[in-house]
């Protein structure tokens, strides 16, 4: 999820608030931010959450547990019921003044998403917050053209017809990378397919999502069809395994996912997963060098390296191994790691201190081994969860920075002598989200779009992403799509009405009918 192509959408975050400026306007009075159930604020329990470029508590956000669930999928049951009933251009209508109510508040969601989750304002004015904007509206759009099948007589005397329905109440269970960004994409397709949904943000980045419910209550959505239930693991096991919850769409480490099913699968409920991820971006002799090095700062460090489909193993041909990490290791060198509202800031920081802790293990084994570890970027705030750009160059292709998902500002830069041994070093994962081929020759990229096993392939590129097109992932980073109609398919089911034709048939007995007029 990084560079977006999105709609018209920009924002004016006038002015930003330096970190400083913005510590003083809340350190006075901490904000406690409550779920929301039925569209009233929950404020029971509290815990701290805390500013990852400062280590501080900055807000209290509610603790909610599994009666909270309960609370909420009673609401979102009772609310999902007349959502549903509104014709298709009533249920959009809706869904635009909410995405115009969110336009309206992009400022003060984009503060909150950058303290919150650390992200540079670059990122969030630029990215989540209007390429958020725009998929609630690309739902609410395309919700209208969302059509069945009048289809005709496939038995004889009768005619056949599909329609397309909501699932009910579905339960959402984001991460905490893209916080907002993560509860849209499951909010937005739910919602426009006629589900209520109750959701679970990540514990440390809960409140865009909750800012999120109550502009929808404020824009005119009905009480209880978006509900935030604040929580660890208790109340996502909770929404797993509520009897009245048909689907779980779920955005998390493979780990959860595989656990996610699991509970999930004792109520038979629908599963979307997005899991995690080890992107591989192969660059070949003919690539145009210059951009796949950039492509590599990018695709690789954006959002600290925090990102499902982010540039994590970089395959070079030998030929141009030196060169290419030399380039990048200049290139690394200028990246600003820093103060995500500094104007110039590219990477804040990692989103918390065990995630920290855990990127910190990675590169540490890797130079115990001997690998060879270039740390780039100059100093790095000693206050926060800060980690410089880091490559790893040519560590052994089973080393535990090759094969696991770091999640941080890490480049892996191994090299290959053939296209055969490119495709096999990048599909040599468990992993399947995202891949990208840097070649200029088109046979080339279309060959290796066809091997590479991913959901996404990008070619001279890595992370453009659009509310049109699919987002998901093979093998272990999951099954079903956010975005796109895939998207909207997903939290629907399809039902066949057989309509018998002539008013006759059922005053004679015909115990079997496939197909034709049975006897
Ligand atoms: P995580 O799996 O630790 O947590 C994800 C969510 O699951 C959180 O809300 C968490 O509280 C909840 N959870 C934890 N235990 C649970 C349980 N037993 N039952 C139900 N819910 C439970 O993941 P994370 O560390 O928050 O996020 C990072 C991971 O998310 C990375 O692996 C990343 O690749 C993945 N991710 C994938 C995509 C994608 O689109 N494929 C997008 C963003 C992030």
């Amino acid at each position: 999820m990084g560079a977006i192509a999105h709609g018209p959408v920009s924002l004016a975050l006038n002015p930003v608030l330096f970190h400083e400026d913005f510590m003083t306007a809340t350190t006075e009075k901490m904000v406690h931010y409550p779920m929301i159930i039925a569209g009233e604020p929950i404020t029971s329990g509290s815990e701290e959450v805390l500013d990852p470029a400062t280590g501080q508590a900055f807000a209290t956000v509610a603790l909610g547990t599994s009666a909270d669930v309960d609370r909420a999928v009673a609401a979102a049951k009772a609310a999902q019921v007349e959502w549903a009933a509104l014709a298709y251009s009533e249920r959009s209508a809706a869904m635009m003044a909410f995405a115009d109510a969110l336009e309206a508040h992009a400022d003060e969601l984009c503060q909150l998403e950058s303290r919150n989750a650390g992200k540079p304002t670059k990122l969030t004015v630029n990215g989540d917050i209007p390429f958020s904007i725009d998929n609630l509206r690309y739902f609410a759009a395309s919700v209208r053209r969302q059509e069945g099948a009048a289809a005709g007589e496939y038995v004889g005397g009768y005619t056949s017809l599909i329609r397309r329905e909501p699932i009910g109440v579905v339960g959402a269970i984001t991460p905490w990378n893209y916080p907002l960004m993560m509860a849209v994409w499951k909010i937005a397709p739910a919602i426009a397919a006629g589900n209520a949904i109750v959701l679970k943000p990540a514990p440390n980045t809960p409140i865009t999502s909750i800012r999120l419910a109550q502009i929808a209550v404020e824009a005119g959505l009905p009480k209880g069809l978006i509900n935030i239930v604040t929580g660890g693991a208790e109340v996502g096991e909770a929404i797993c395994t509520h009897p009245d919850i048909g689907m779980v769409s779920f955005t998390g480490s493979t780990r959860t996912g595989k656990r996610v099913a699991e509970l999930a699968s004792s109520t038979v409920k629908r599963v979307t997963l997005e899991l995690g991820g080890k992107a591989p971006f192969v660059v070949f002799d003919d690539a145009d060098m210059e951009a796949a090095a950039q492509g590599a700062i990018v695709g690789g460090f954006q959002n600290s390296g925090q990102d499902c489909t982010a540039a994590t193993r970089i395959y070079v041909h030998e030929s141009q191994f030196d060169a290419f990490v030399a380039r990048l290791t200049e290139l690394a060198n200028q990246v600003i790691v820093g103060d995500p509202f500094g104007d110039d800031t590219d990477l804040g920081p990692l989103s918390s201190q065990s995630h920290l802790n855990k990127v910190t293990g990675y590169v540490e084994e890797a130079k115990q081994k001997g690998y060879h570890v270039v740390t780039c970027g100059g100093e790095v705030p000693s206050q926060g969860y800060f980690f410089p750009p880091t490559l790893i160059v040519d560590p052994p292709q089973e080393a535990s920075c090759v094969c696991e998902e770091i999640f941080g500002p890490v480049l892996v830069v191994k090299r290959f002598s053939t296209e055969e041994e490119a495709i096999a070093l990048a599909n040599d994962t468990p992993y399947g989200l995202a891949a990208s081929v840097w070649t200029l020759n088109v046979q080339r990229a279309m060959r290796m779009a066809k091997a590479l096993q991913a959901g996404t392939v990008w070619v001279n590129d890595h992370l453009p992403i659009a509310s049109e097109m699919p987002h998901g992932g093979f093998k272990q980073s999951g099954y079903g799509k956010d975005m796109s109609h895939y998207a909207l398919e997903e939290y629907t089911v399809v039902k066949h009405v057989v309509l018998e034709l002539a008013g006759e048939r059922r005053k004679g007995w015909h115990f079997m009918v496939f197909g034709k007029e049975g006897t």
